[in-house]
């Protein structure tokens, strides 16, 4: 006699709002950033520095990344930092790097956009905006990129559940926007040998709960580069659709988030493991 409980369908049933809702598509979404699909088959890695620094900086880094097997380029030009002394992001001018970067590369752009007045600006130089954990419950902010006809990568709030995630979520497809690529990246618990606690539930549970695509970022969700590689294997083992990692070519020198930046060596190591995980669960890393 087997154990009865195992018959029993457990999967998560809530009352999700009801455009992000599973059941509004259940064959799932797939976000399309200038060619490059999300929440398909394959599985596709976004890294790049914290912020645009200098176009040195970016111009090595990106090609590092790019000939270990990313698809696209991050880099942060208007930084939300919690110091107000601290470096703030280059601004425009760091847009305009991570443009040069991308069309030199081949690699579709993706930056980080704070504030209504920067939606505009941000948008005309990159492929997709980010709106970051510190505003995933800026509704204003929410409702504006809602209306680009980018696609956006929404953060989970490092102290947001799932309800207000999803909810955070339904904001920007309320407004027509149907590309959304959720992120989680670690939430505050009472643990503090990590930055963050990354909560590996939260990608079956969305997975259950929404059609958009679940991406993973190891680098917020420890703070520490050692710790990245494990927990990016772990994140497309329970199903992440992607990776979003903080690459550096000289970590040591970062202006910020250094501490959990890989060198590029580390990432290329960490590519290859990837690609074996991705075949054992019957995917495949996105080549360019
Ligand atoms: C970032 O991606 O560099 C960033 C600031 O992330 P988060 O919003 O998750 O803290
Ligand atoms: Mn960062």
């Amino acid at each position: 006699m087997g154990n009865d409980s195992c018959s029993i369908d457990t999967t998560i049933k809530a009352n999700d709002p009801e455009l992000v809702s599973k059941s509004a598509r259940p064959e799932g979404t797939i976000v399309d950033v200038n060619g490059i699909k999300i929440g398909g088959k394959e599985i596709v890695i976004m890294a790049g520095p914290c912020a645009v620094e200098s176009e040195e900086q970016l111009s090595k880094t990106a090609a590092s990344v790019r000939a270990a097997g990313a698809s696209l380029l991050r880099g942060g030009a208007f930084k939300p930092r919690t110091s107000p002394y601290s470096f703030q992001g280059l601004g425009k001018e760091g847009l305009e790097m991570l443009e040069r970067a991308g069309t030199e590369t081949g690699m579709p752009v993706v930056s980080e956009v704070m504030d209504t007045r920067q939606v505009e600006t941000v948008a005309r130089y990159v492929d997709m905006l980010q709106i970051g954990s510190r505003n995933m419950q800026n509704f204003p902010l929410l409702k504006e990129a809602g209306r680009s006809s980018l696609p956006i990568l929404l953060k989970r709030g490092m102290m947001a559940t799932i309800e207000e995630y999803l909810n955070a979520a339904e904001y920007l497809l309320s407004q027509g926007n149907t590309q959304v690529v959720l992120c989680e990246r670690g939430i505050r618990t009472f643990e503090s040998s990590t930055r963050y606690t990354l909560d590996l539930n939260a990608i079956p549970v969305l997975k259950q709960r929404t059609h958009l695509p679940v991406i993973v970022d190891p680098s917020h969700g420890t703070g520490n580069r050692s710790l990245v590689p494990a927990m990016s294997k772990a994140s497309l083992a329970a199903g992440a659709d992607g990776l979003l990692l903080e690459v550096h070519f000289r970590p040591e020198e970062a202006l910020c988030d250094g501490s959990q930046s890989l060198y590029p060596e580390d990432f290329g190591m960490m590519m290859r493991d990837l690609g074996k995980i991705a075949e054992a669960i019957g995917r495949s890393i996105h080549v360019l």
